[in-house]
């Protein structure tokens, strides 16, 4: 708050009020965003530039946050920046007049080709200077080079490219480049652009209302605007909204409605069934199956004509309703009579109609992911339903969990292999709770989720009010580690031509830093290393990037970019002296690592942002610190 006291309005010669805000007033934010680490210092730099840009031309603001963002259109919508780089060289090429080549072997070895973008504009001579790039006239034209389809595209977006170019001053090539990349990667997550555009809006339209200290009141503010945005995740709403009525009844303004998908609420690891015994003493709690599946969020409502809709959204709110036609048909016959509308929160397994089993996870990931029509499906799935979170123009979401299950009795025509509900169970017995998840085990699931009865469903929470139990407890850590390959050691002997082993990453989101916490060589067969090295050498890049966090001892041969996540399973954590992981958090320096790793799988569902964080990597470590002292004791007393 003390901070901000120091605001100053900052003079952009070329910032005529009714031409919009200068591109450069962006540019020149993201530069110093990109100089530092420290997150305060980012949001108080970025709040300082929506709040210019409110009081200059708001109407710039949408725009704005679009472009700090890295997008054209909400993420549900599925248009997305991120050209490939062929594309990008050529245009560089034909926008200055360099040759192709020179432009990529720069590349190669600056490894960014933004900084080459920003030396060819740097070197070319401009006859007619052209008038300056504005936010809005950006947010346009990357949409525009986004939607750009047929025969002819390539050849559009090239030339949209090179006007931007020809256009473009000092550092603002560099920034198009990224930002066409789809890696704008300043280290700027999109939870702070939601803070920095709360406190920006307070400081500039709310600034005497509220009861508080300044200081509480921005809290707050952020605090309401990322709720806000777990339920209405549209920028086209939330910003007007909050430009037109402030923070007060935000949500009034930025309703959730079906069809926008609601971040899920995530699960606690926890290592075994006294801990759940433990966490839960005083609250009343019911067992679910875990299922190995995918998560579908499916809502279904009429639209204006009275026809129905159905949307099916993946756990990262990717649109996900081409992938599964087949239950997009089946929710007609699904539903009770008088559901009008509804949003399900589901898992869709695969499943063996015949013998009314469960199959595993790998099944599943062999259906095609996008387009998919009905006569070419080949592996049946079954939707386990256990949440509902919308009825008939009802939001649920405050609800008690015993409340939300029975709209969902309510919702549900139960068919078997096609529609169920999650398999479910209530005790306290530590002997019916083993038996229950060894049911579930031999049933083809992960284990259960643990959930008290009362608890409200929290969007985008990772919450103790669920706790996962898998099996995996029995053998090593209380649950998986999603993690980054950030680089590679070259194979040697048998391996030769591929890589041999792996440097892996935990997410710090304090930070904004991927962080080392092992290094992955053993536990791959020959086949799968091959494919891993195929995946992964389309992501070299020449240097680290400036957020990852890793030991000055442990430098692998290649470095790559953050795109992948890989599920792992852990023997053990320990302190590190080299890994970087929650550095701090469980010893004053040192990090945290992963002894004895093997990979589980590759999840093509999740982002880099979606790793494992170094606080869940934290609080694993003191279980499991806790867990073994149980044993020691218990062993001693024996
Ligand atoms: P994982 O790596 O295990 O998939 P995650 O981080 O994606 O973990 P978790 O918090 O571990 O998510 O577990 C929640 C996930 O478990 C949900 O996203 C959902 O896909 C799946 N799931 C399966 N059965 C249930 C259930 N009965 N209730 C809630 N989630 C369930």
């Amino acid at each position: 708050a003390a901070l901000y006291s120091e605001f100053k309005e900052e003079d952009y010669e070329d910032w005529d009020a009714a031409k919009g805000a200068p591109y450069k007033v962006l540019t020149d934010t993201f530069q110093k965003i990109g100089n530092t680490t420290k997150r305060l210092e980012i949001t108080l730099l970025l709040t300082n530039t929506f709040r210019r840009i409110i009081k200059r031309s708001a109407g710039d603001l949408l725009p704005a946050v679009y472009l700090c963002v890295n997008r054209v259109a909400p993420a549900h919508e599925g248009l997305e920046l991120g050209l490939g780089d062929a594309t990008l060289i050529k245009a560089i090429a034909q926008a200055t007049g360099k040759k192709e080549a020179l432009i990529k072997s720069q590349y190669e070895e600056s490894g960014d080709l933004g900084t080459v973008a920003v030396s060819a504009r740097h070197t070319q001579r401009v006859l007619f200077p052209l008038p300056p790039l504005t936010i809005s006239g950006m947010f346009q034209a990357f949409k525009a080079i986004a939607m750009a389809q047929g025969s002819k595209s390539q050849d559009q977006k090239k030339q949209m490219i090179g006007k931007l170019f020809v256009s473009s001053k000092g550092n603002e090539a560099g920034y198009i480049v990224r930002s066409l990349q789809g890696k704008l990667r300043i280290g700027l997550a999109e939870q702070t652009v939601l803070t920095s555009l709360a406190h920006a809006v307070l400081l500039e339209r709310d600034s005497t209302s509220g009861k508080g200290s300044l200081a509480e009141r921005l809290e707050k503010a952020a605090q309401t605007v990322k709720q806000v945005y777990s339920l209405c995740p549209t920028y086209n709403v939330v910003v007007p909204a909050l430009l037109e009525h402030g923070l007060d009844d935000l949500s009034k303004h930025a309703p959730f409605s079906p069809g926008m998908p609601v971040r899920p609420m995530l699960a606690k690891p926890t290592s075994g069934v006294s801990e759940v015994l433990d966490k839960f003493s005083d609250c009343a709690f019911t067992c679910e199956y875990k299922y190995d599946g995918e998560r579908a969020q499916i809502h279904v409502w009429h639209d204006d004509a009275g026809k129905q809709k159905v949307q099916i959204y993946s756990r990262n709110a990717e649109n996900n309703t081409s992938k599964y036609p087949d239950l997009v048909a089946r929710m007609a016959s699904c539903l009770k009579e008088g559901v009008k509308s509804a949003v399900l929160d589901c898992e869709a397994v695969a499943y063996d109609i015949q013998q009314k089993r469960i199959l595993p996870f790998q099944v599943l990931s062999t259906r095609a992911r996008k387009d998919v029509t009905v006569t070419d499906i080949k592996v049946q799935v079954c939707l386990f339903c256990f949440d509902c979170l919308y009825f008939n123009g009802r939001l649920l979401f405050q609800e008690p969990l015993t409340g939300r299950r029975q709209v969902l009795n309510s919702v549900i025509k139960e068919k078997e292999g096609e529609i169920q509900f999650a398999k479910a169970m209530v005790s306290r017995e530590v002997e019916e709770l083993e038996g229950f998840l060894n049911d579930a085990v031999a049933a083809g699931t992960e284990g259960l989720i643990v959930k008290t009865l009362d608890a409200t469903y929290e969007p985008s929470q990772r919450s103790l009010n669920w706790l996962k139990l898998k099996k995996d407890y029995l053998e090593g850590c209380g649950d998986t580690f999603d993690v980054v390959p950030i680089g590679a050691w070259h194979g040697k002997g048998k391996r030769k031509g591929g890589y041999g082993s792996f440097l892996l990453a935990i997410y710090n989101p304090g930070l904004e830093e991927l962080q080392t916490i092992c290094k992955i060589g053993t536990g791959f067969s020959e086949e799968q290393l091959k494919e891993l090295s195929d995946q992964m050498r389309g992501y070299v890049i020449g240097k680290p990037k400036k957020y990852y966090s890793y030991g000055e001892t442990l430098i692998p041969d290649v470095w790559f970019d953050a795109k992948a996540v890989w599920e792992i399973k852990a023997a053990d954590l320990s302190i590190s002296p080299v890994h970087q992981a929650a550095r701090g958090m469980a010893d004053p320096s040192k990090g945290i690592s992963i002894r004895f790793p093997r990979l589980v799988r590759v999840r093509d569902d999740k982002a880099p942002e979606d790793a494992t964080t170094a606080e869940q990597v934290t609080e694993m470590y003191q279980q499991q610190t806790l867990v073994q002292a149980k044993k020691k004791s218990r062993r001693d007393m024996d």
